[in-house]
């Protein structure tokens, strides 16, 4: 199965990732812990994504694009049962490569989850998760930044049929059936 996490910062993908894996054997991308060990390990490429992390804003296309393609095509060999991807695409013009991408693989999405929570309760979780980019001033952007350039992918994939939504308050336990009843319609 083939999926994409969608949602706000803050609105619990990371925290479903792993009952995911665990019910449906994908491998996982997550764009922005991809982006941390670069920083982590000091190289290049996490030299210049660092100020855009700190900021908030979106790191370079061309970075996180490079990533994405290594880490599909080796996803593809490795395992046959598929991936997920959390926080990335972020922005149309990601979307647009990710699906020249699985197109030109021959493996296009089967399904986009959509978490919705609302404004304020994002903002509780963010303040209280304590990563070096969760202070007032980057969530507000990084808030600002989903709005304006992630959110419109929710009209783009409803409009490709793919688009999936699941209420992203309540119990870890429930939300967690809300997904797998969403996956298991489609898988
Ligand atoms: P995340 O862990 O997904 O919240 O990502 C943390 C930060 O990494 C974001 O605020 C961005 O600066 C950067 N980042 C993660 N994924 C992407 C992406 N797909 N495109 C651009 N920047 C990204």
């Amino acid at each position: 199965m083939r999926i994409v996490l969608l949602g706000a910062p803050g609105s619990g993908k990371g925290t479903q990732t792993d009952a995911i894996i665990a019910r449906y054997g994908v491998a996982t991308v997550a764009t922005g812990d991809l982006l941390r060990a670069e920083v982590a390990a000091g190289t290049e490429l996490g030299r210049r994504a660092k100020p855009y992390m700190d900021a908030g804003e979106l790191a370079p296309f061309d970075i996180v694009l490079g990533m994405i393609e290594n880490g599909l095509k080796t996803l593809a060999q490795t395992n046959p049962k598929g991936f997920m991807m959390d926080g990335f695409p972020r922005d149309l013009a990601q979307a647009e490569a990710l699906d020249g991408l699985l197109t030109r693989i021959g493996q296009p999405l089967d399904i986009v989850l959509f978490f919705e929570v609302d404004y304020e309760e994002i903002v509780k979780r963010l303040l209280g998760r304590g990563r070096a980019d969760d202070n007032e001033e980057t969530i507000r952007n990084r808030l600002r930044v989903y709005e304006e350039k992630t959110a419109p992918l929710i009209d783009y994939y409803t409009r490709k049929g793919l688009l999936r939504q699941v209420k992203g308050t309540g119990s870890i336990e429930e939300i967690s059936q809300r997904i797998q009843a969403a996956l298991d319609a489609v898988a």
